[in-house]
């Protein structure tokens, strides 16, 4: 017989982690196990939605981020040549739909720094920093998971579920054999961070996205280590520029000297390039073993919905666990979980982040001028504005959600 008295939640990224908080706050055990020992500061998600702060205030970490982040209540689309605003989004029309009519700039390693610290307050969590998982298996009472230090000793844990939240390359994921439907774009996304002020020198707001055909850009401040603020700029490459050129001093200052023709490479803090998949797994649920975040949809940074969406998964499962763990609910349940997030996950995160990448990149001069039409006319009309707003930062998805059975 299996000790299936906790969950074991494989990965403590935002969404591990995070998970791990709305659980002990139900009076859960976990056993949480990372691979890294410390979050590392990679320049990765920034943008935190609505939608996700309001899921963030129940597991009260909603207050944190707002204090130490940067409240972003707008946000501007350029035309890359002319430099001309196109549009600028105010998301003070989400005021009657939320307690947090704007975003949020929170570096992601912030968050899982914060939601460790709360995990780390309760007895029932046992947190294991610096193992890597290796090995699982389940049965009809309960999952073991087989963990490696970096000494290469092995440690066997048991508990009543796995949630995998192991990212991209999920070692869960792959060992179940689950395929994750979609493609991988043949460009890849140079991310490069400097202390050039966007906001003071070119009048740009917090979150920008600069439409060119050729060389579109997407530039966003974020408060940064000594929260003096940072700005990043992430630029599209080409199918066929090597790594090796692309984070040269020459290949940077190309990119960001096309932007700013005084800015070179000395001005760059970090270099940065990403493949970038659009990729669905085909089951979110298998038995006693829930995909969530990366592990289970990846997508373009374009609107900023990974992260998003990935919290969004982990509070739904975490309480779809506990309504099972008390017995409110069977765990037939759990089928539910992959219905809600697997028809998010396909017909609007890919949609959305789709539409955001090929907006940004159209070529066809007719097209952009309709593009920047239609975003000049739904910013500057409150209704038009508002469905705009309600879809990009997530709010319908959620809503949506509540309607999925
Ligand atoms: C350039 C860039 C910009 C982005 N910008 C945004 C944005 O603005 N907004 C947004 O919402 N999203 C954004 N994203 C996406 C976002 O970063 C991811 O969606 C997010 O990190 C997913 O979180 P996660 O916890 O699911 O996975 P991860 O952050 O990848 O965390 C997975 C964790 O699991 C651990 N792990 C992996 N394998 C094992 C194992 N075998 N054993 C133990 N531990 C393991 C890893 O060490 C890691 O800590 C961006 C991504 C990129 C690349």
């Amino acid at each position: 017989m299996k000790k299936n008295d906790r969950v074991i939640i494989c990965g403590g990224g935002p969404v591990g982690m995070v998970a791990a908080l709305a659980l002990v706050k139900q009076n859960i055990p976990i056993t949480l196990v990372e691979s890294f020992s410390e979050p590392p500061k990679d320049p990765r998600a920034a943008t935190i939605h609505p939608s996700t702060l309001e899921m963030l205030s129940d597991v009260d970490l909603a207050k944190m981020v707002v204090k130490k982040g940067l409240i972003a209540p707008k946000f501007q689309f350029r035309d890359r040549k002319t430099q001309e605003i196109i549009a600028v989004f105010d998301m003070a029309h989400l005021s009657d739909e939320t307690e947090y009519p704007f975003s949020v700039q929170y570096e992601q390693w912030k968050l899982v720094r914060d939601a460790l610290n709360s995990v780390k307050r309760y007895d029932i969590a046992d947190i294991r920093l610096g193992r890597k998982a290796v090995a699982f298996s389940q049965d009809y009472d309960g999952v073991t998971l087989i963990t490696e230090n970096v000494d290469g000793e092995l440690e066997k844990i048991e508990g009543k579920y796995i949630l995998a939240c192991d990212g991209g390359p999920s070692t869960v994921r792959l060992g179940l054999g689950v395929f994750m439907s979609g493609f991988t774009w043949g460009e890849r996304f140079l991310v490069l961070t400097s202390k050039h002020d966007f906001e003071a020198n070119d009048g740009y707001t917090i979150r920008n996205y600069v439409m060119d055909p050729t060389e579109w850009c997407a530039i966003f401040k974020v408060p940064g280590d000594d929260e003096d603020g940072i700005w990043r700029t992430l630029f599209p490459t080409k199918a066929d520029e090597t790594d090796t050129d692309l984070l040269s001093d020459a290949g940077v200052s190309a990119k960001v000297g096309g932007l700013r023709f005084d800015m070179n490479h000395h001005d760059i803090l970090h270099r940065n390039l990403y493949t970038v998949n659009q990729r669905v797994a085909d089951r979110f649920t298998i038995e006693r073993i829930f995909l969530a975040g990366d592990a289970a949809h990846l997508n373009n940074p374009l609107g900023g919905l990974g992260l998003n969406t990935g919290i969004h998964d982990c509070m739904n499962i975490t309480k779809k666990i506990g309504d099972v763990w008390y017995k409110r609910e069977k765990p037939e349940i759990f089928e539910l979980y992959h219905r809600q997030r697997h028809q998010l996950a396909t017909e609007f995160l890919q949609s959305v982040s789709i539409e955001n990448k090929k907006r940004i990149e159209e070529t066809d001069p007719e097209v952009i001028r309709t593009n920047q039409k239609n975003l000049r006319e739904s910013s500057e009309d409150p209704v038009k504005a508002k469905a705009w707003l309600m879809r990009s930062s997530l709010l319908d998805s959620v809503r949506k959600e509540a309607t999925i059975e």
